[in-house]
């Protein structure tokens, strides 16, 4: 067996270190220590499957989002602490699961994109921030941007579509009034107007309905 594969294999069976606040470099003691709710707004912890090689230290978190869509209506997801963002793995039920979930997409190379577009079974499934493995001829296009990603969903206002198991379910949106508001996805549809659209569980208890296009751009 390589190392390589050993390696893997213990990723499978054992779990790293989860810590409450960040670790801090050796030369930034002094800054003020970071959890889980001061970069993501919800609870959550810290780990580094590779943080005794510590070239990416703590580079990832593990969150639990109250309110998302398991059965127990708590869920647990993986996402990078830095840059983009982006979720590994999916939605799963317990931390344990969320980090096993996540582990084989850990060390593979990021999709430079925000959202991609694969066509799958009739629908157009939109993969943000995920590093899901979607083959060439499937993607039907790539975004950088929600404005862009719905100027082009909307072109064709029949089309069905939805996000894929491991875009992030918490999102954040520039409201009526100017405001940023945040919520839970529910489902995704079209407006009457043909308009791609996102029904929201809102952080108040209410239920709006979010146009894609006025996600802000951070907020998946
Ligand atoms: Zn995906």
């Amino acid at each position: 067996m390589t190392r390589n594969a050993t390696d893997q294999q213990t990723r499978h069976t054992s779990l790293p270190a989860f810590r409450k606040y960040r670790p801090l470099p050796a030369g930034e003691r002094d800054q003020p220590r970071m959890t889980v709710r001061d970069v993501f707004g919800v609870d959550g912890w810290f780990f580094d499957p590779d943080a005794a090689a510590a070239s990416r230290p703590w580079a990832f978190a593990v969150l639990h989002l109250p309110g998302t869509h398991t059965p127990s209506g708590q869920g647990w997801a993986v996402r990078g602490v830095d840059g983009d963002r982006r979720q590994y793995g999916p939605l799963a039920l317990t931390r344990r699961d969320a980090v096993y979930g996540a582990s084989p997409y850990l060390h593979t190379e990021k999709p430079s994109a925000l959202v991609r577009v694969e066509a799958r079974r009739q629908r157009l499934v939109l993969h943000v921030r995920c590093a899901c493995r979607i083959s060439e001829a499937a993607v039907k296009a790539e975004f950088t941007d929600f404005t862009g990603t719905a100027a082009w969903l909307d072109k064709d206002p029949g089309a069905r579509w939805r996000f894929c198991r491991s875009t992030p379910r918490r999102i954040t949106w520039t409201g009526g009034a100017g405001l940023t508001q945040s919520g839970t996805v529910r489902g995704t549809c079209r407006h009457h107007t043909g308009r791609a659209v996102i029904s929201v569980v809102d952080d108040l208890g209410c239920y709006p309905r979010v146009f894609l296009r006025d996600l802000t751009p951070d907020a998946l």
